[in-house]
């Protein structure tokens, strides 16, 4: 258990306190095992019937576990709420109106009290997930010990129980999480982009924004806010950060022979903006570059089947991801495939965009009517039932030297219970076509 943690449990401040944690997924658990190792009486409550028996389990050993529709009474006694990453606050305000929203918080916040270690938090709509994993191995070829974990693997929360302190945290965070956010500090915060995310979830842009730019807002002058040039008329303006601000475009210095794409560059030069300042070398740089791989699922070449290549970014959940794919492929013929649950965004945009990149576009599933007409404009749009189908209509066009993109610019939720199963039914019809 780490050190701040201690000194808190031992001053009992929390003893004999209510605190609810709302949602039972592994940020939830890991949350209300702090707060029980902190003393407090611990609900959990998750709308959700059917927890799998492991949940319950875990949930169980620290906490009072209330499944089903939400209801006053869950909330009327509480001192402390914690919110998992996906539940926005707004969905509780019924019932959480009567509190004081300082005691409303994400389940990040809530562990970022207890830290002591430099913390490197990475945020905006694309490139999180990438920029954060090169950070961590950058970080840790100059020797560095580092944990990374947040919106993606492990819970803060779990750090701070289970895990020896390292050197540096680096953190994913998504502005569901920054929502809730008020005292998290982090000492070096990136903002790589914004693209209208989330529409579903958030009421609108700025409220969007306005969740990012927590990030920055407890930033103190000896912190550092690493931000992307596109968002200069954004925030040029606000007054978001006491923290040293450097706008930052593409990496000159570096290669990174296997991230495709522009946006890859910018992700790296924000990366080591964000390292050097902890020890990292440019040859630890080049080193970790030199072999550095497009992770699943982003990007990533699956190889050829008859001389065309296969690339699954089936991550790429906005239009702007799609917009980076296309691009990094440029002076090849990318045969496009799209569809599923739409997020939002302007498709016609998208598609002036890949005028002249994109020989042809293979829809499929949900979202038809939303891709079809603006697209077909520009290219050939055909559209199949399942996934499957289009890859093969695609694959019986292709010649050697094309390129066969899964791009989709959606969520998978229609056929496919995530991203990753999405990606992973891309890989079987890859080697089926080999
Ligand atoms: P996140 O964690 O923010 O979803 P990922 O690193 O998982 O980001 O990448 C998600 C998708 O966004 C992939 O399709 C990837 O190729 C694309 N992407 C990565 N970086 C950028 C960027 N800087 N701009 C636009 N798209 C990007």
């Amino acid at each position: 258990m780490n050190r701040v943690v201690k000194e808190f449990a031992d001053k009992h401040r929390l003893e004999g306190s209510r605190a609810v944690v709302v949602g039972a997924g592994k940020s939830g658990v890991a949350a209300a095992r702090l707060l029980h190792a902190l003393g407090a009486n611990v609900r959990m409550v998750d709308t959700n019937e059917s927890l799998p028996e492991s949940t319950r389990e875990a949930a169980s050993a620290v906490a009072e576990l209330q499944t089903g529709p939400h209801n006053a009474g869950q909330f009327a006694d509480a001192d402390l709420v914690v919110l998992s990453p996906g539940v926005p606050a707004r969905s509780l305000a019924e019932f959480t109106n009567g509190l004081n929203p300082r005691k409303v918080v994400a389940e990040l916040e809530f562990a970022s009290w207890f830290m002591e270690t430099p913390i490197i938090a990475i945020t905006g709509s694309n490139g999180k997930t990438t920029t954060t994993t090169l950070i961590g191995e950058l970080l840790r070829d100059a020797g560095k010990s580092v944990f990374v974990g947040g919106n993606i693997g492990t819970p803060l929360c779990e750090y701070l129980l289970d895990m020896d302190p390292v050197d540096v945290v680096v953190l994913e965070v998504s502005s569901f999480q920054l929502q809730n956010c008020r005292l998290f500090h982090p000492h070096v915060a990136l903002f790589l982009n914004i693209a209208p995310n989330h529409l579903d979830y958030h009421e609108d842009m700025d409220e969007y924004l306005d969740a990012k730019l927590r990030m920055f807002a407890m930033q103190e002058e000896s912190d550092m806010a690493i931000v992307h040039e596109s968002l200069r008329p954004v925030l040029e303006g606000r007054d978001f950060t006491k923290a040293e601000t450097i706008w930052y475009s593409s990496a000159k210095r570096f290669d990174a022979p296997h991230l495709p794409g522009a946006h890859n560059k910018a992700n790296v030069q924000a990366a080591w903006l964000a390292v050097k300042q902890f020890g990292v070398s440019p040859r630890n740089a080049e080193r970790v570059l030199s072999g550095f791989r497009s992770l699943e699922h982003r990007l990533e070449i699956l190889g050829q089947a008859k001389g065309v290549t296969f690339v699954n970014d089936s991550k790429a959940t906005t239009l702007e991801a799609v917009a980076a794919a296309v691009r990094s492929f440029d002076g090849r013929t990318v045969r496009l495939l799209m569809g599923g649950k739409f997020k939002g965004g302007d498709v016609g945009e998208l598609a002036r965009t890949m005028e002249g990149r994109v020989e042809q576009v293979g829809l499929y599933g949900a979202s038809r009517d939303i891709f079809e007409g603006p697209m077909k404009r520009y290219f050939p749009v055909s559209w199949d039932d399942t996934m499957e189908l289009a890859v093969r209509r695609l694959v019986s066009q292709a010649h050697p030297g094309d390129v066969i993109l899964l791009s989709p610019g959606t969520s998978s939720y229609d056929q496919y219970p995530n991203y990753i199963a999405r990606g992973e039914d891309f890989r079987r019809i890859f080697g089926e076509c080999q």
